[in-house]
C-alpha cells in the first residue's frame, strides 16, 4: 500500500459523514439487531417492549425514535437483577457468550461500580483497524515508537489501547503512568520514542521533570508526535502551545471514542473516523429526544457500536456532552467533527439556557489575574434546573482592592451574557477561601 496516502483505508474514510455511510449503517445495524433478537433474551425484551424489533424498525430514524438509551443507571440496574454477579450481566448485555471475552478493562467509576469493557478477539480486530486509521492520521507509520504513560492497570486507556496501537504497526514501550515520570522519560531517551501518548496533565508535567530528572529537556528527546486522551487540555490553545513548543512535536486530541483531532492550526474538534463502525447521535440530555445532527448542534451523544461484541454499545450514552460540526473541515480531512463541551451529570439549566460548569471556568479563568481562578455555583436545589439568577462565589485576587469588585462583577456578569447566554450574579469570597482539591473537581456548593 501507498504510504503516502491520504487516509489508512482509502474506501470507507472518504465516505464518512456522507449519505451513502448512512446505507452502511444501515444495514449493518439490520444485522446486529436481528442477530441480537434472535440469541440474547436481555436484548430482545429490550426490543419487544419498545416496539423496536427488527421488523418494526424501517430507518435509522425509526431506530432512534424507538430504541431506548442504555446509561450507567441501567447498567448498575442490570447487574441488581442479577444479584451483583457482574460476570452475569457481561454475560447478559454482550453479543456473544461471556466465555468469548479475551480482555477485562473498567473505568474507575465516579460512582462506585466499575463498568466493565469486555473485548472479544473480534473486537480487538475492529479496535486495531480504527487505531491504525486514527495512527495514521496522526502521522504514525510503522518504525515510530510511541511511550505509552497511561495507567496499565485495568484501565481502557491501558492494555487495550497497548494492543490497539502494536496490532496497527508502530512498536509501543509499554511504561504506563504507574511507571512514574522518571522511567517514562528515561525509556523514551533509551529507546528512541518518536512519540507519547498521555493525559494532557502528564505530558505538561513532563515538561518541569525532564531537565532533573534526565538532564535534558523533552524538546531534546526527539518526539515529534502527542497523542492526548482521558482529559480535555489537548483542545485549549494556551495548553496546546505550550506542548507542541516545548516539545517541537504535533499535539493531536484523541479524546475518547473513535475521534482524532487534525493537523489545522486551530483546534477544530476530534473528526470521528469510523461512521461504518459506530452510530453516533445526539440527544437532549433532558428529554433524550433526538436532536437533529447538523452543524454546529449540541446534544448528550449517544453511541450504537455496529461489529463489537464484547464492546456492544446499542444506543448508549457515557455522559458526555458533544457539538458537532458536519461542514467540511478547513483541513480537508474526512469526518465529521466533534467536541466535548461537558459532562451531563454537571449540566445546569437556566431559564432553558444549558450551561457547564466548565464553560463557566472558562470565562472565569480568563479574567486572572484579578480573580484566582477558584469558584462555586451555589446550588439551592438538585441540578439541573436553577431557579435566576445563578449565583457565583468567586475568590478575587490578593491584589485587587474592594473598590475594585463591582465593576469587575459586571464585567464577568456582561461576559457571560454575551457568550454563555446567561446572566449569572457574582458574589466575592477573600483570596485562598475556597479548599484546593489538586483538581478542579468540585464546582458546587450544594445547600440542599
Ligand atoms: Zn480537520
Amino acid at each position: 500500500m501507498d504510504a503516502g496516502r491520504e487516509y489508512w483505508d482509502m474506501e470507507i474514510e472518504p465516505l464518512l459523514n456522507t449519505p451513502e455511510i448512512k446505507d452502511v449503517q444501515w444495514g449493518k445495524l439490520q444485522q446486529l439487531l436481528t442477530r441480537l433478537y434472535d440469541s440474547k433474551p436481555f436484548w430482545r425484551e429490550r426490543m419487544d417492549t419498545a416496539d423496536a424489533r427488527p421488523q418494526d424498525l424501517k430507518s435509522l430514524e425509526d431506530f432512534s425514535r424507538r430504541m431506548p438509551i442504555m446509561d450507567k443507571a441501567q447498567r448498575r440496574q442490570l447487574v441488581l437483577d442479577c444479584d451483583g454477579d457482574v460476570i452475569r450481566a457481561v454475560d447478559q448485555s454482550i453479543a456473544v457468550p461471556v466465555d468469548d471475552v479475551v480482555l477485562m478493562a473498567a473505568t474507575s467509576g465516579t460512582t462506585g461500580e466499575p463498568t466493565p469493557y469486555p473485548h472479544t478477539e473480534r473486537d480487538n480486530e475492529i479496535n486495531a483497524e480504527v487505531f491504525a486509521r486514527i495512527l495514521w492520521r496522526a502521522g504514525l507509520r510503522r518504525g515510530d515508537r510511541v511511550v505509552h504513560a497511561f495507567g496499565l492497570s485495568m484501565w481502557l486507556a491501558g492494555v487495550p489501547y497497548v494492543q490497539r496501537m502494536q496490532n496497527s504497526g508502530v512498536c509501543m514501550l509499554p511504561v504506563g503512568a504507574e511507571g512514574g515520570s522518571e522511567r517514562i522519560l528515561r525509556f523514551a531517551k533509551q529507546f528512541q520514542a518518536t512519540a507519547l501518548f498521555a493525559t494532557p496533565s502528564l505530558v505538561e508535567h513532563l515538561i518541569e521533570k525532564a531537565p532533573d530528572l534526565i538532564g535534558m529537556p523533552v524538546s531534546d528527546l526527539g518526539i515529534k508526535t502527542i497523542l492526548c486522551a482521558g482529559e480535555p487540555g489537548a483542545g485549549i490553545a494556551e495548553v496546546r502551545n505550550r506542548i507542541e513548543s516545548s516539545y517541537g512535536a504535533t499535539l493531536y486530541d484523541h479524546g475518547g471514542g473513535y475521534g482524532i483531532s487534525c493537523g489545522h492550526a486551530e483546534y477544530q474538534g476530534m473528526h470521528h473516523v469510523a461512521d461504518d463502525k459506530m452510530i453516533f447521535e445526539l440527544v437532549d440530555p433532558d428529554t433524550r429526544e433526538p436532536i437533529p445532527f447538523e452543524h454546529g448542534a449540541k446534544g448528550l451523544a449517544v453511541q450504537t457500536s455496529l461489529e463489537a461484541e464484547g464492546m456492544l454499545w446499542m444506543r448508549e450514552t457515557f455522559g458526555d456532552i458533544v457539538q458537532v460540526f458536519t461542514e467540511p473541515c478547513p483541513c480537508g480531512m474526512s469526518g465529521f467533527r466533534f467536541k466535548v463541551v461537558g459532562r451531563a451529570d454537571d449540566m445546569l439549566k437556566v431559564k432553558g439556557v444549558m450551561v457547564y460548569p466548565a464553560a463557566i471556568d472558562g470565562v472565569i479563568t480568563g479574567f486572572a489575574p484579578q480573580v484566582t481562578g477558584e469558584f462555586r455555583i451555589v446550588l439551592d436545589n438538585p441540578p439541573p434546573r436553577v431557579v435566576p439568577p445563578l449565583v457565583l462565589r468567586v475568590e478575587y485576587d490578593e491584589h485587587v482592592s474592594p473598590e475594585q469588585l463591582p465593576a469587575l462583577a459586571g464585567e464577568i456578569e456582561s461576559h457571560m451574557r454575551s457568550t454563555l447566554k446567561i446572566s449569572p450574579r457574582i458574589e466575592w469570597v477573600a483570596p485562598y477561601s475556597f479548599e484546593r482539591t489538586g483538581g478542579k473537581t468540585n464546582f458546587f456548593e450544594r445547600r440542599y
